[in-house]
C-alpha cells in the first residue's frame, strides 16, 4: 500500500486530497494526508504538489524550511506536480518575475509560465490519452487549464512525452506540434492542467500506480 501525501501550503490541495479519497478502496492506498511540515514529508510515499501560484508555494516552502527537504523529496520518491507544482518541480522557468523564483530544480524540462494567457483566458479540452487507457476505456479526458504553463523544452532524452495539445493552443507562431503539457520521467509526473478539478480521478489513478510500482521495486 502507499501513503499519498499532498503539499499543503497554497492552492488546490483539498481537491487533490478529495480525488485521491475516490480511490480508496479502488487502489491499494493507506493514507492520503495534507504535508506542511518536514516530519509530515517523511512519513509519506509520494506526493502530489497542486496547482495555485508557484512563487507564494515556494515562499512559503521556505519560510517553513521545508524547500531542501522537498527537493531531496522530488529527486527521489513518486512526485507528481500540477500547474504551480509542475512549475516548482522543473529545472528551469520562463516567463517568472524579475528576480526569477525558487525551484525543485528536479524535472529536467523548461516550463513557460502562464503560457495561455490570463485567468479569463482558462479553458478546457477533451483529448484522447493513450496513456490512461490502461486505467479504464478510451473515453476522452476533459483537461481544465487555468493560467497554466506549458512545456516548451524538454531538456533529458528520457523525458517522455504523453500528452500535447493540438496546434494553435497557446501558440502565436503557426506550428506542426501543440505543447506539451504532461510528461512522465523516472519518478515524476508533471502535468500542466487541473484533474482535481474534474470527477474522473483516471490521472490520479495513473500517478498512485506509479507509486505503487515505485514501491514494490
Ligand atoms: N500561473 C500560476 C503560476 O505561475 C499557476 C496557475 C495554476 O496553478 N493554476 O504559478
Amino acid at each position: 500500500t502507499v501513503r499519498i501525501g499532498v503539499l499543503a501550503l497554497q492552492g488546490a490541495f483539498i481537491e487533490h486530497i478529495h480525488s485521491l479519497n475516490t480511490l480508496r478502496g479502488v487502489e491499494h492506498i493507506s493514507d492520503v494526508v495534507e504535508v506542511r511540515t518536514k516530519e509530515e514529508l517523511a512519513s509519506v510515499d509520494a506526493l502530489i504538489i497542486p496547482g495555485g501560484e508557484s512563487t507564494s508555494i515556494a515562499l512559503i516552502a521556505e519560510r517553513c524550511g521545508i524547500l531542501d527537504d522537498l527537493r531531496e523529496f522530488a529527486r527521489t520518491k513518486p512526485t507528481w506536480g500540477t500547474c504551480a507544482g509542475l512549475i516548482l518541480l522543473s529545472k528551469q522557468a520562463i516567463h517568472t518575475k524579475k528576480g526569477g523564483q525558487q525551484l525543485l530544480n528536479a524535472l529536467p524540462v523548461t516550463v513557460s509560465r502562464n503560457q495561455f494567457g490570463r485567468q479569463v483566458d482558462s479553458f478546457t479540452i477533451k483529448l484522447t490519452t493513450p496513456c490512461l487507457e490502461s486505467i479504464s476505456s478510451e473515453k476522452a479526458f476533459e483537461y481544465v487549464f487555468i493560467r497554466a504553463p506549458a512545456i516548451v523544452s524538454v531538456d533529458d532524452p528520457e523525458v517522455e512525452s504523453l500528452v500535447s495539445l493540438p496546434p494553435g493552443y497557446g501558440q502565436t507562431e503557426a506550428s506542426e506540434n501543440g505543447l506539451l503539457v504532461a510528461v512522465k520521467y523516472r519518478n515524476m509526473l508533471g502535468t500542466s492542467f487541473h484533474p482535481e478539478l474534474t470527477s474522473d480521478n483516471r490521472w490520479h489513478q495513473y500517478f498512485v500506480r506509479m507509486a505503487l510500482d515505485a514501491g514494490s521495486a
